[in-house]
Order: C-alpha cells, then structure tokens, then sequence
C-alpha cells in the first residue's frame, strides 16, 4: 500500500462517516417533476448546423473484445484562419502496456482491472495519416488544399479499439462494455491544435459540440444505452453532443420516466432501490432546467456499471459506478452527474487546464440540489463544512508524512502529483469557491447569475476570465482579485 491509497482511505472513511451521519430519508415521497420554460433555447436541430457531424459505424466483436469503427467525420473550420490539416484523439492507446500517461494511476491498477492488468489499443488502418502524440493518441490528417475559415471537409476513418479488461471509461467486464472516449475525437483548434495526452487525473478532454450519426452492430441480447435517440433498430441520432458514449449488458434492469420534452432511462444492475434513484435523477433534471437553462436534448441516460471512479459525464449519458454502495453517496453521485450535464455538457470548458471549473460548479450545485430538496436530509452548510473537513484531514496527513502539497488550483489534471490533491483542489475548493460567493450573494442570486452564464456560454466554452465577468456583471461584486486569490490558494480571500 502507498502512501496515497493510505491517505485516501483515511478521508474516504471520515467523508463516510459524515455521509452516514447525516439523515437518510429517502425512502417514500411522491414523484412528480414539471418544467417551467423560463429560458427557452432554439430548437436543436437549427443550432445544429453550425456543428460539424460524426458519422460512426461500430461493429462489436464480443470474442476479441474489439470495436471496428468506421469514421466519417464532417469537419467545419471554425478556426480564423485557413487550416492545411485536422487533428483527432483516439484514446485507446492510453490502455497500452506501459503508457506514458496511463489511463489507470498505479495506485490504482488493482482496483480498476479485476483480473490483473489487461492491454487495450487503438489501430488505425486508414493510409496518408500520422499517428503521434504522447502514447500515439493523435491523429493527424494532412489535407490536400487549405481548409478556409467556414469551410467544412469530409474526413475518412477506420479504426480497431481492443478494450481492455477494465473497470474504466473504455473497456469491458463481466458486467458490461463501457465505450467512453472511444471514436476519434475532432482536437479543438483554439490558437492552435489543443492535443493533450490522457490523464489518470480527472478527466483530461477538451471537446466541441457535435451531431452524430451512430449505429451499432452487437451480438444479440446486448441492452445498449447511448447518448442518443434510438431512430431504428441499433441506430441512434444526437445534436449538439459535447460526446457521445455507448454502455451495453446483458444484465440491464431499465426504468423510464417522462421529465418535461426528455425520456429519462434508468439502466441498472444491481441497485435495492432503483425508483429512488430515477426519482433522483428526474428531480435534477428538473432542476437544473427550472434553474439554469433547459436540458434540450430528447433522453437522458443514467448508467449503472463499473467503473473505477464515483461517475463519468457525457452528453446526454452519465455513469454512475457500481462500486458505490452508500445509498445516499449513489443518489450524490446521480445528481452530480447530471449537473454536469450543464456544466462540462451545456457550457463546455477545457477540463484538462480548468477542471475546477466544471468540477467546483458540479459540486456547489449538487449541494445547493440538496439544499432545496430537504427529503435527502443534506443541506449546502453541512457540505461545504464536510470538503472544509477533508481539506484539513488531507493537509494534517501530509504535513505528518512531510510530504509537499499544493493549495494552487490553476494546474492542470497532470500537474497534481498525487489522484486525492488532484480531487481536493478541483472538487473540494472548487465547491467552496462557489461557496463562498454564495456565502455573500445567497444562492438564489448565484443561481440566477449562473443562469445568465450558461445562457451565454450555451454549446460553447467558458474560461476563468468569461466565467468571473459573467458573475461580476450578474452579482455586482469586483470579484476579480478574489477569484485570483484563491485560485491561487490563498483562500482565507473574501469578497
Ligand atoms: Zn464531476
């Protein structure tokens, strides 16, 4: 055992035992979500032709565990200037032996593969492209004539994914395939190509919206959930995706539920009380959409399997791990899920350079979620005072170990030494960051700023500066130097 796992197991049973404290009261209330339409957005399907399109055609091999994909990718030149090649992720090769930057953290290979370490890949056989990046997770295309400004181009690709064995965004067990991150990922060309390796910190992407075209061949009594909407046998449609993820068993128990215009679908395999958790699952979606802006996508997808972390966000679709057996702690994770659907999903960022961003806002609107819903028994205060406890109980670990730490939440996910300084900067001060506006202004005031914000930022990305104008023009407050200062960890700053 290293020093970390040590650490993070002397957190994870202190947050527990708080978790346990606090009242569990989830057990009978009625169900009944409504939507107010308070800022409608224009119907998808205009926004979405101002997006390029991925076609993908996925064949699944249950024996070798591998997915062809064929890739037709409409890519449009948002850039301002004339592009002579594109650049796409393909993530598979982060599962390879001896990854520079392995998908897995080392402290947490026993946990994540259940049958030892298992190799993934990617192998691309289209011909006249260039395989590189750290671990050869960028694709390069070289175009024959200069993309100009507002041009689009048909790009061509084919591609094997071998899936690991894992417990991970990208892999299979017994319990299901999980394809997260799997197709060729279009790189955002923001002051030029913005490739990043993979990283076992968060969760190290950075994309623009697309519309995609997916089917998928399957060996029959697969049950496939995907991001989008079923319009033949196997062949799913979506707008204006952040991502499009796929996760199919055997073994799904479906429930379904109407929230406003969206078909809500509960696909589980081992969960005591099912209801409760889609009831969960509609009421933030409610939420959020009564409070920021209105989901606009036809279903959501919630996702029990495994999966190594708490969750995973993508458009339309969430992953909410197995592992997680607190009932209360599974609803926690459900709602913060969903919450990134708007944050991360709705208003994208570069979640490799400003993870606290949609984190911090993930976890500050989770507690404010559980502050206007009393039947859960959390409120805000109790867990703001809870990420204060694991941030002290992670300081005075570290300080006894003498091992350095940072309070700094400007690094990237690959900056963070260690997984839990990663998760304590990014999640823990993120929400108290937040927090602490809320601490001046009152929720409902952030809550409408911020409502203001993902109305702005709608299918595009914010940034620390576009993030705190947008609050400084809603709230009033000069919030500049305090968003500074704590960022930089001085966050005694107030307001
Ligand atoms: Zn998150």
């Amino acid at each position: 055992m290293n020093m970390d796992t040590k650490i993070k197991r002397r957190i994870f049973a202190i947050t527990l035992a708080c978790i346990l404290s606090a009242v569990i009261a989830i057990s009978a209330f009625g169900i009944g979500q409504s939507l107010t339409h308070k800022t409608p957005l224009y119907g998808l399907a205009a926004t979405a032709q101002d997006f390029g399109t991925i076609k993908l055609d996925c064949n699944y091999n249950e024996e070798s565990h591998t997915l062809a994909v064929n890739q037709t990718t409409t890519y449009i030149n948002h850039s301002t200037q004339t592009l002579f090649d594109v650049k796409f992720h393909l993530y598979g090769n982060a599962f390879k032996k001896n990854a520079a930057y392995p998908a897995v953290a080392p402290a947490e290979v026993d946990r994540a593969y259940p049958n030892g370490f298992d190799e993934g890949y990617a192998k691309v056989t289209t011909p006249h492209i260039l395989i590189g990046g750290e671990d050869n997770t960028v694709i390069t295309v070289p175009l024959s004539h200069g993309l100009k400004v507002g041009d689009s181009i048909d790009i061509d690709l084919q591609y094997t994914v071998k899936l690991a064995n894992v417990k991970h965004r990208l892999g299979y067990t017994d319990h299901a395939v999980n394809l997260g991150n799997f197709y060729a990922i279009p790189v955002v060309y923001d002051n030029g190509w913005q490739t990043y390796p993979y990283s076992y910190n968060g969760d190290p992407f950075y994309n623009e919206p697309y519309n995609f075209d997916v089917t998928i061949t399957a060996p029959v009594g697969y049950q496939i959930a995907t991001s989008g909407t079923e319009i033949n046998t196997n062949h799913y449609q979506g707008y204006v995706l952040r991502d499009f993820a796929i996760v199919m068993s055997r073994d799904f128990q479906t429930l379904t539920r109407e929230v406003g215009d969206t078909t809500v679908t509960y696909y589980y395999l081992n969960d005591e009380i099912p209801d409760i958790s889609l009831y969960t699952a509609c009421n933030a979606l409610a939420y959020f959409s009564n409070t920021f802006i209105d989901y606009p996508y036809s279903t959501l997808s919630v996702v029990q399997t495994d999966f190594n972390q708490g969750g995973m966000e993508y458009g339309a679709l969430v992953y909410i791990s197995l592992d997680v057996t607190d009932q209360l702690q599974y609803q926690n994770v459900i709602v913060h899920e969903i919450a990134h659907q708007w944050w991360y999903g709705l208003v994208g960022n570069n979640q490799i350079r400003t993870a606290w961003i949609d984190e911090g806002l993930a976890e500050y609107c989770t507690a404010v979620f559980f502050e206007t819903h009393p039947q859960y028994g959390k409120t805000l205060d109790e867990i703001a005072e809870q990420n204060k406890t694991s941030i002290k109980m992670f300081e005075s670990i570290m300080d006894e170990y003498g091992v350095y730490y940072t309070r700094q939440m400007y690094n990237s996910t690959t900056q963070y030494k260690m997984s839990t300084e990663y998760t304590i900067n990014t999640y823990a001060r993120g929400m108290l960051l937040f927090y602490a506006i809320h601490e001046m202004v009152g929720y409902e005031n952030l809550n409408a700023a911020l409502a203001q914000y993902a109305t702005d930022h709608c299918y595009g990305f914010a940034t620390f500066t576009s993030l705190t104008h947008a609050l400084e023009d809603q709230l009033g407050y000069d919030l500049v130097k305090f968003m500074n200062n704590y960022l930089a960890g001085r966050q005694d700053a107030v307001l």
